[in-house]
């Protein structure tokens, strides 16, 4: 078995990487830099999805439709940004830490990225921290050819299958999940890549929607219950695949569908696809949250508008806990639609009470904490003169440290509000992720740590409620959550996984948490 490796020998750089900051293929490696935390900014007490994945097949310039469709999907993952092509005879990559629009900010880049295969990948510091040699697509020249992969989700047995690989002699270039997948591929003893390719996933438990290319074309596949999000499009004779709509429309493709639950999709060069669910087809059990917050309210998941499901989360939320006051507020940006839902259903006029800049980056020089505390006043403000006198409520789409509830709401007091009263488009969030999405330890959950009341005063609201469960559900269509067999994971609200966690079980810290045997 000829197993080439993932990157050159690491070179250590003193510094962490800056944003910008690129490498090409097989890259040296840097240490893992700390995520830019700004410990004052709102936005960081929001849950963050990881990732977001977009690949062409059978198009001119691949690559530069790769980095349009992930500049929509910048909101999946602002630290780190990678684009592999192939030209039917070679790979090419180039990745980097910053924005789509830092990394690949002018055009010569994409002659640097030729063929009409590429895919692509932006990422939020996900299992494994960030650093150069983590940023996806990752490649392996294996046995079979070249084989990129980009991921979106989180594999919940990575450790315990990597600590397998390495006994049996894998060496490991990254400390991604990821390259698990790449290694198991490499030691599957099927003679095909696919069939090898669909050996290794067998053993792999958790979220993934990938995006694989090898010389032959490309693979995208979908995990068996479907927790990650993965779409697919035509644009002309090429064939678009991308973890939301929102990126088809901006480069232009056409919507065909999603990629089903546990379906893997092979197209190849000449446009022919094929179609194969290796993995049987168990209940699906998409994430949830990608309709309360993760994805663009552009964008349409489950045959669905994010936006008017954000607004139907809202008029649920007005039908359960109404609260008597003058004007609904959203906190922006994510709390908009939900609260022109509430607004709509309670009658009580909407305003924009908080002014967010849109000019002001993540990274700022902190010389102190006055200092920190402008620099929220610089990205979002209160709009005194309407707020001032008046009893207000304030949507948020979900409550994760509670240090940000806590600001808003000391914000709308500081403003003069004489009341108020803070509504939440989602149910307490009283558990981790583990499927790709950047939670706290559950210790540090505010609605794992505190009753409503302790909550209500932490945040030192008037009065404070979450839509239940079941509206969430109705929200996103359904009666209610089917409690045998829920038809989403949710499992951040509820602690009931949908798979083994085996790292974390392997890890003692199990406990608390309903997963199947
Ligand atoms: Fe989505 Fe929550 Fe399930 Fe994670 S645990 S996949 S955020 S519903």
């Amino acid at each position: 078995m000829v197993q080439g490796p993932l990157f050159p020998p690491l070179t250590r750089r003193k510094k962490a990487p800056t944003p910008g900051m690129t490498d090409h293929m097989h890259p040296a490696a840097s240490p893992s830099s700390d995520r830019d935390s700004t410990p004052w900014d709102l936005e960081d007490d929001n849950l963050h999805e990881e990732c977001g994945v977009f690949g062409v097949i059978g198009l001119k310039s691949a690559s530069a439709s790769v980095a349009l469709g992930l500049h929509a999907l910048q909101h999946r993952g602002q630290e780190a940004v990678g684009i592999t092509s192939f030209d039917g005879d070679e790979f090419f990559s180039r990745r980097g830490i910053g924005h789509v629009a830092q990394v690949f900010k002018n055009q010569d880049i994409f002659a640097e990225l030729p063929g009409k295969m590429a895919s692509g990948h932006v990422r939020y510091a996900t299992t494994g921290g960030s650093g150069l040699r983590n940023i996806q697509p990752l490649f392996a020249d294996l046995a079979s050819g070249g084989f990129s992969i980009a991921h979106n989700g989180n594999i919940s047995n990575a450790m315990t299958l990597k600590r397998d690989l390495v006994q049996k002699g894998s060496i490991f270039q990254s400390t991604s999940d990821t390259e698990v997948i790449i290694h198991l591929v490499a030691t599957s003893r099927y003679p095909t890549l696919l069939d090898r390719f669909v050996d290794a996933l067998r053993l792999v438990e958790g979220a993934y929607s990938l995006i694989c290319m090898t010389p032959e074309g490309m693979i995208a596949c979908r995990d068996p219950l479907g927790i990650r999000p993965l779409v697919i499009g035509r644009m002309g004779d090429g064939i678009v695949f991308a973890s939301e709509t929102v990126a088809l429309d901006v480069i232009g493709a056409e919507f065909i569908r999603e990629v089903d639950p546990g379906e893997m999709i092979q197209v190849s060069h000449n446009g022919k696809m094929i179609s194969q669910r290796p993995f049987g087809e168990p209940s699906a059990r998409p994430c949830i949250f990608e309709h309360v917050y993760f994805s663009r309210p552009d964008s349409v998941m489950g045959g669905q508008s994010v936006y008017e499901v954000r607004k139907a989360i809202g008029k649920e939320l007005a039908k359960e806990s109404l609260a008597d006051a003058d004007l609904v507020i959203p906190v922006p940006d994510s709390g908009v639609p939900a609260a022109i839902g509430y607004a709509q259903e309670s009658g009580i006029p909407f305003e924009l009470g908080i002014i967010r800049s849109h000019y002001v980056g993540r990274t700022f020089i902190q010389p102190g904490d006055g200092a920190r505390h402008a620099d929220v006043k610089r990205k979002h403000n209160a709009n005194r003169a309407l707020v001032e006198g008046k009893r207000i409520v304030l949507i948020d789409d979900s409550i994760v440290r509670g240090t940000t509830s806590l600001k808003i709401v000391q914000m709308m007091r500081d403003a003069g509000a004489s009341e108020v009263h803070m509504r939440i488009a989602s149910p307490p969030t009283e558990h981790s992720c583990f499927y790709g999405v950047d939670t706290p330890e559950r210790n540090k959950l505010l609605a794992a740590r505190m009753d409503l009341q302790a909550m209500t005063d932490f945040i030192q609201a008037d009065s404070l409620a979450f839509v239940s469960i079941d509206g969430l559900y109705r929200a996103v269509g359904e009666q209610q959550r089917n409690n045998g067999c829920p038809q989403f994971c949710d499992a951040c609200f509820s602690g009931d996984y949908p798979t083994r966690l085996t790292d974390l079980i392997e890890a003692g810290k199990g406990g608390g948490v309903k997963i199947p045997a």
